[in-house]
């Protein structure tokens, strides 16, 4: 059973109390970021690669505050759809910082982000590569390959996306020909990846993939996207960013000597996720039996307000009560209509047996993937909130 958990595991005591000065005058259920935690993990992320561009993935939390602060930084932006490219742009990023990171993509849309500037885009397929073609001439391509990881990554995001070696060669020929410019492998090792490993084996593929074209085709790719992946804090517990990053950099060393080609990060969950707080108030606790030993706990949050990436109990969230005392093994399930809106059965969480309706629940390290995740109108219930501090 999951025990207590010390939120000073998770926050420094000065951001937690910021954020729960905010969170007490607010009603449940809203996230609080805290906007000097990003800037942290953005720093850090750069002093582990030194010479790497960042280019922040925008879906894994689109705030603007979060946009306005990393532009201030020096960040670039990875973008998948004219929405967010809009939302970017508006805040005045300009169009070299920009990368259309989506391998899936209309081509109208990529015409609109050609007429906007940007000329540096994803690919892995042949038909996406023609539409790149006619709408970006000349851009600048990079090809993502199908990596192995999904079993140590707590959210996959390798099958979807990218193609085997062979394919990834006769792309980048393909868009040499067709008068694009031929620059780059991209992969993505999947997001949460717990396997530094992982990379190991992508970086190790484009190693053969930029050898073989340099000998055998006369083409010099220049740049490896290694993707996001790298770990925000939740229960199960990861190596620090620090320790990834002077992994990769001995991983790029052995396969590229002292021509390593540019490399772009990009991190989501690791920049925010632990910049935020989900606030809940518990619904109704109850059991569904006289004798039953598990009770139900519901709170006003749940799968569709924000907390997706509780599907198969993917992510295990660190939740914290202030109540202390003997704990409980409970079920922990969302306020709607629909029965997938259970968040954690399998994996026993304790909470306190004295624990009531009205009390509090503090999701930790929920500053990625959860408002942008938030539904609409499900039920009725608005999209979730968020503040900064
Ligand atoms: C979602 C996504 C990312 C961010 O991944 P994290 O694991 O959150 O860092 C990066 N690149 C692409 C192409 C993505 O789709």
């Amino acid at each position: 059973m999951q025990q207590k958990i010390d939120v000073h595991d998770y926050f420094s005591p000065e951001a937690f109390k910021r954020i729960k000065a905010l969170a007490d005058t607010q009603e449940t259920p809203f996230v609080v970021n805290d906007l000097a935690t990003i800037s942290y993990h953005y720093d850090e992320l750069v002093t582990g690669f030194p010479s790497a561009a960042v280019y922040y993935a925008v879906k894994a939390n689109p705030a603007v505050e979060i946009i306005d602060l990393l532009k201030a930084k020096g960040s670039s932006f990875d973008i998948a759809s004219i929405y967010e490219l809009d939302k970017v742009m508006g805040r005045g990023v300009e169009a070299d910082r920009i990368s259309y990171g989506n391998t899936i993509k209309k081509s109208k849309d990529i015409r609109y982000f050609y007429e906007k500037g940007v000329r540096m885009y994803a690919t892995d397929s042949e038909a996406d590569l023609r539409n790149i073609a006619k709408a970006a001439p000349g851009s600048k391509i990079y090809v993502r390959i199908l990596t192995e990881g999904s079993m140590t990554a707590d959210w996959p995001l390798s099958r979807k996306f990218g193609c085997q070696m062979d394919m990834a060669m006769n792309l980048l020929i393909m868009a040499r020909d067709l008068g694009l410019d031929a620059y780059g492998i991209s992969f993505h090792v999947g997001s949460q990846q717990r396997d530094i490993g992982a990379w190991d084996a992508a970086i190790a593929k484009a190693k053969v993939i930029f050898e073989r074209l340099k000998d055998e085709d006369g083409i010099n790719l220049q740049m490896i996207n290694i993707g996001g992946g790298f770990p925000a804090n939740y229960i199960t517990k990861a190596n620090e960013v620090t320790t990834y990053a002077e992994e990769i950099n001995r991983f790029l060393e052995e396969d590229f000597g002292d021509e390593i080609p540019k490399i772009i990060l990009e991190p989501g969950r690791s920049l925010v996720g632990n910049a935020g707080i989900l606030v809940s108030e518990v619904v109704l606790i109850s059991r569904k039996s006289h004798t039953s030993l598990n009770r139900w706990v519901f709170t006003d949050v749940g799968k569709f307000s924000g907390l997706i990436e509780t599907l198969d109990e993917s992510i295990k969230y660190p939740i914290y009560v202030e109540k202390e005392g003997e704990l409980e093994e409970v079920v922990i399930a969302g306020p709607t209509c629909d029965s997938a809106d259970i968040m954690y059965e399998n994996y026993k969480y304790g909470l306190p047996l004295n624990l009531a309706i009205g009390d509090r629940m503090y999701w930790l390290t929920t500053g990625a993937y959860t408002t942008s995740y938030s539904a609409v109108e499900f039920n009725g219930f608005p999209p979730l909130k968020s503040y900064f501090v």
